[in-house]
């Protein structure tokens, strides 16, 4: 069973553990370096980017969590987690940290303080069954993507029109929405999905090292 932390420093925690449990996983709350260490992946909660990335700091797991992403593990991070995966902020308090991970340039409360929040039908690449009720909440958008980076999905329809909230590069997940908030897990599956092969090539790797 793979082990899924969710970054448990502020934000909607629970509802991604719930989330991961349902699909399958060991969820687990990771609040210190020691619990980042024996996970196989790792949520980024929403809640807000600034306080959150201040915590990390505080509490150690900054720079460990930078580590971890460049060793390859996996990461899936909504709204103010996508936030801390982004290499880099427009619109964000100068200095504030990410762990970065993601090769693109990430707006804060991008879609204006007078629409603080709002749902949309997003279709998301790589995910069957239709469009995803997304919840955006003060959430951010995806201003540029390297070219590395998947774009998985792009709101449709309003002010906001063809705007990337869904990426994906290598192990690397983020929406800028909070698919924890709605009961419809097709993203937390997608993420677990992701752990189970990256183990999978890990054991494979391991194996074919002691064969050869
Ligand atoms: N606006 C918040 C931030 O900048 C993100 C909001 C959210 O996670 N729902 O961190």
């Amino acid at each position: 069973v793979p082990v899924v932390g969710v970054l448990a420093l502020q934000g909607d925690v629970r509802e991604h553990v719930s989330a991961l449990r349902a699909e399958g996983a060991d969820a687990r709350p990771v609040r210190r370096p020691e619990e980042l260490a024996d996970v196989d992946g790792i949520v980024l909660p929403g809640g807000e980017s600034t306080t959150m990335a201040k915590l990390a700091a505080r509490s150690g797991l900054l720079e460990p969590l930078r580590e971890a992403l460049r060793a390859g593990l996996p990461a899936y991070g909504t709204c103010a987690g996508m936030i801390l995966l982004a290499d880099r902020l427009v619109d964000a308090p100068p200095g504030q940290p990410t762990v970065g991970g993601l090769d693109i340039t990430v707006r804060r409360n991008a879609f204006g303080r007078q629409v603080d929040s709002f749902e949309s039908g997003v279709e998301l690449a790589g995910v069957d069954g239709g469009p995803l009720q997304a919840v955006f909440i003060r959430a951010p958008w995806v201003e540029e993507a390297g070219p590395g980076v998947e774009v998985l999905g792009r709101v449709v329809g309003g002010a906001a029109d063809g705007r990337i909230v869904a990426v994906r590069q290598g192990n690397v997940v983020a929406t800028s929405f909070h698919p924890e908030l709605t009961g419809d897990r097709r993203v937390h599956a997608l993420f677990v999905d992701v752990v189970r092969r990256h183990l999978a090539e890990q054991a494979g790797s391991v194996q074919s090292e002691h064969a050869g």
